[in-house]
């Protein structure tokens, strides 16, 4: 079987309602305006008219903001202790944007790789992702610089462009290949329509202007790492509110807390941020007491610790540090300033 397909724009509410048959569909959504992911409606498709990208990134249906991760009673002789249900019904995402897809294969470095986090990964295994390719990135995205395609993507199973009036679809896991087999109402491709896709995704390469320079950087950042002056000036616009980081699809700290009623509680994780003046603080002392060594953290995390440890720079370009940030602080400004040799 050929891996590509095309469907009718307006024939994908049918689609989709065939796949939320099999999978719990989740689609781009709007919540008091807020751009997140959620569990498709059954019949809309309006989201196609507004969406570039949610705020709230794809982590969140994998690595939620908070989190029960068990209950607990206390007794006599110990604790009683009830794990969450982890094998839930198979899930699909519809519309994720490449570099949203690459931020879950940079998390997978953590909750899969270097820990194996039960939680994460009992969502993530039973999860297929349909990729949507952008026609109109932010002016805040650079997911080239970081070597991420706008278009196209390793990280999803099936992938969408659109060609017009039609979307082009294209196989790019095994698992892919099944869901397009089983898939009604999609058609064979032409030629014509092969060119079309190729140049769909040439264009958004074109409205990206913003640019980071990745070479060295790993050196860079190491070599102004104790500069304070560089990182006070850079830090000097930051209010410490975290958003950056809760936004951002590739952080992925976070706390653990216990809340108890009498004998019956439940322990919870929630997302935490470096960006937190108490983040590391400890009975003794807090080594980030000072808030330019939290920003320098930060940056340093995505571009220098990251790459030393999984190889991978931490950060996809998609911008949302930038558009989000109440004071305008922005990433890519703050890279352009550090030397550009060693
Ligand atoms: S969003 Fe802006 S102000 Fe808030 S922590 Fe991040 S850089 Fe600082
Ligand atoms: S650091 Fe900013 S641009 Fe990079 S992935 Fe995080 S939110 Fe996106």
């Amino acid at each position: 079987m050929n891996k590509s397909r095309k469907i009718n724009k307006k024939d994908l509410g049918k689609l989709l309602s065939q796949w939320s048959q099999e999978f719990t569909l989740f689609a781009p959504s709007r919540e008091n305006g807020i751009a997140m992911w959620a569990k498709w409606d059954g019949k809309d498709t309006s989201f196609l008219d507004w969406y570039r990208n949610t705020v709230i990134p794809a982590k969140a249906c994998f690595f939620p903001s908070q989190e029960k991760m068990f209950s607990f009673e206390k007794q006599s002789d110990g604790h009683n202790i009830e794990l969450p249900p982890m094998d839930g019904q198979w899930r699909l995402l519809f519309g994720i944007r490449p570099c949203d897809a690459k931020a879950l294969s940079i998390l997978d470095m953590t909750f899969k790789d270097a820990y194996e986090d039960p939680y994460y990964l009992s969502k993530r295994k039973t999860t297929i992702l349909v990729g949507l390719g952008c026609t109109t990135p932010c002016d805040s995205c650079f997911c080239p610089s970081l070597k991420i395609s706008p278009s196209e993507s390793d990280d999803v199973d099936l992938m969408f462009t659109d060609i017009g009036d039609q979307f082009y679809v294209e196989a790019v896991t095994e698992k892919g290949k099944g869901l397009l087999k089983n898939s009604q109402g999609l058609e064979e491709v032409t030629k014509a329509d092969e060119t079309k896709s190729i140049k769909a995704k040439e264009t958004p390469f074109g409205k990206i202007s913003r640019r980071i320079n990745t070479e060295n950087i790993e050196e860079r950042l190491l070599s102004c790492f104790e500069e304070q002056e560089f990182w006070e000036q850079v830090a000097a616009k930051c209010i410490s509110c975290g958003i950056c980081t809760f936004l951002c699809p590739t952080c992925h700290c976070f706390d653990i807390n216990d809340e108890l009623i009498k004998k019956q509680g439940a322990r919870f994780r929630s997302w935490d941020s470096c960006s937190f003046s108490i983040y590391t603080k400890m009975p003794m002392e807090n080594p980030r007491e000072e808030k330019w060594h939290r920003v320098r953290q930060k940056v340093c995390h995505k571009y220098e610790f990251y790459p030393m440890n999984f190889g991978a720079i931490a950060c996809t370009g998609c911008g949302r540090c930038i558009r989000f940030c109440p004071v305008n602080w922005d990433i890519t400004q703050v890279l352009s300033k550090l030397p550009a040799t060693v």
